[in-house]
């Protein structure tokens, strides 16, 4: 079995400072600070005002919304500087991700355009393929979307029953199927769709004007009603060979590691969202009166303020601190190289999916709690807050599919790793981080116990790997959180809970 060079064993598994080269990771500089603020501003100034034409699917007023992002510059952060873009690191770009997290409906479009919609062409497109399509992305002149989820293919996402048939006489590819629930399906103008080739799964590039393509109608959702959702429809689609992206049956490589790094966006997006419900309770909190008192004289609600402020730190902890050890990663010159390093960080990516989501989860039924009877009425933004914020725990890739993506990522990188780990006679109370080693300690433990050595029959072992993934999930927060605590608490995670909700 290879070994990993680390030799501190288990530990080497979690946030740990010897893997970043600036471990002040949640610290923001002068130039960041801007751009916090200017999104801040459009949120605030362009954004919200518009949420109730976004909701009543008004496409014109989302189209001008992506242009005054792209101008700003918001939708390129990611995108490399030859292509019209800042080329900033994963960090500013999570910093975006959070800020947009303010703004409701159009925050899940944005990510899905910057994210998935935009990623796949700057890492696995060809010279051609980047020139054509991300000036145009990071512009906001074209919205992009990502075409995985069939009816009969949701979390089993690879299942797909779309075909790609090669005719050999021309070389062009004939593309047929439905792809399910496609973000800003009515608003994107390229798609990237994924479908079955004899050789594979393969990624296609698929333009909104290609004969054959067409979009069903809105579907009727629980929440994030202003983002569009709809059915992409490819009848008879014909593409040339120079819209296969990567190689030819190698698309679940590209589905799979851009969903990574979706997953760590989402979490930024769910962090800003959370902050918003923190902010949202306060304000409320500080203005009710009852016996004669602000609820926030109240233990109970100052329980559950601190609750959510300490859930929300662990979460930007770990989330920028992810986001710092892949700005460091090298730069993987082939696509075979790059697959490898994004998978190895897809353990990383699922922690602070499911843990961020789940925050958000707590923060807005919390905060609706908080505002009692008025919480459920429509004339206070909490109720949009809660149905908004459940769609987090079930897409890219639901909280069960990343449960089992951490507790699988974990067994593979556990056993490449030297095991001597935790030495019991090293805690003690004299040790600040004693929590985290102790935690460490017995989870070494319960590897040994764990029946899940072997591969074999994995399904029947979920308790254990849901157990597990849990476990992992815990102590990756809490080392984060303590690196960030190290430092003084000087970062951005501490002052940007602390910073609007002044109690
Ligand atoms: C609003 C919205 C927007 C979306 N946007 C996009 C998009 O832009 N592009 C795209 O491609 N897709 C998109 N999706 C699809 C989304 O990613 C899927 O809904 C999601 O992956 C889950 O698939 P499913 O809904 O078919 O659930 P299912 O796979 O049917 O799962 C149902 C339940 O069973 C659980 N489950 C399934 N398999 C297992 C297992 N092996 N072990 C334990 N539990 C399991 C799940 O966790 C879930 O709780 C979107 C969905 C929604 C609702």
């Amino acid at each position: 079995m290879e070994k990993t060079s680390q030799a501190s064993g288990l530990q080497s598994l979690f946030p740990d400072k010897s893997s970043l080269s600036h471990p002040d990771f949640s610290h923001l500089g002068e130039e960041e600070k801007l751009i916090a603020k200017t999104i801040d501003m459009f949120v605030k100034d362009q954004v919200l005002p518009n949420n109730k034409n976004l909701e009543a699917h008004d496409y014109q007023t989302s189209k001008e919304l992506f242009a005054a992002a792209g101008e700003l510059g918001l939708l390129g952060v990611e995108v490399p500087e030859a292509f019209d873009g800042l080329e900033m690191s994963k960090k500013t770009s999570g910093l975006v991700a959070e800020k947009m997290g303010y703004g409701a409906s159009f925050s899940v479009a944005f990510n899905i355009h910057s994210g998935v919609g935009t990623l796949p062409y700057v890492y696995f497109g060809t010279e051609v393929q980047k020139k054509r399509y991300l000036p145009k992305l990071a512009s906001g002149e074209w919205v992009g979307a990502y075409a995985l989820t069939e009816p009969n293919a949701g979390s089993d996402a690879l299942a797909a029953s779309t075909t790609a048939k090669i005719d050999e006489t021309t070389g062009n590819w004939i593309i047929n199927g439905e792809k399910q629930w496609i973000t800003n399906a009515h608003i994107a103008n390229v798609y990237v769709v994924f479908a079955k080739t004899e050789a594979g799964i393969t990624a296609f590039i698929v333009e909104r004007e290609f004969p054959g393509v067409s979009i069903g109608a809105e579907e009727k959702k629980l929440g994030i009603k202003g983002s569009s959702t709809a059915t992409l429809i490819l009848d008879d689609v014909k593409v040339g060979p120079q819209q296969v992206l990567g190689a030819v049956g190698k698309g679940h490589h590209i589905a799979l590691n851009i969903l990574n790094l979706a997953r760590l966006k989402l979490a930024f997006a769910n962090i800003g969202a959370s902050k918003q419900a923190l902010e949202t309770a306060v304000k409320y909190a500080k203005e009710r009166k009852q016996f004669n008192k602000a609820l926030t004289a109240f233990p109970m609600i100052q329980e559950k303020l601190a609750d959510m402020a300490i859930s929300i730190y662990g979460a930007a902890c770990s989330a920028y601190y992810t986001a710092s050890v892949l700005d460091q990663l090298d730069g993987s010159s082939t696509e075979e190289q790059l697959i490898g390093s994004l998978a190895r960080y897809a353990m990383d990516c699922s922690i602070n999916k499911v843990y961020a989501s789940e925050t958000l989860h707590d923060c807005v039924d919390e905060t609706l709690q908080i505002h009692g009877g008025y919480g459920y009425m429509q004339d206070y933004d909490v109720e949009r807050q809660y149905r908004d914020a459940r769609i987090n725990r079930l897409f890219e890739g639901t909280n069960e599919i990343n449960r089992l993506t951490i507790a699988k990522s974990f067994l593979k990188r556990y056993h490449q790793t030297e095991q001597a780990v935790v030495n019991p006679a090293d805690i003690h109370g004299g040790r600040k981080d004693q929590f985290i080693q102790f935690s460490t300690y017995l989870l070494q433990v319960m590897m040994k116990a764990l029946p899940v050595e072997k591969k074999e029959n994995m399904d029947e072992k979920q308790m254990y790997l849901r157990v597990l993934s849990d476990v992992v999930k815990e102590i990756y927060i809490m080392k984060a959180a303590y690196l960030d605590a190290e430092q003084g608490g000087r970062g951005h995670c501490f002052q940007a809970t602390e910073s609007r909700c002044n109690l």
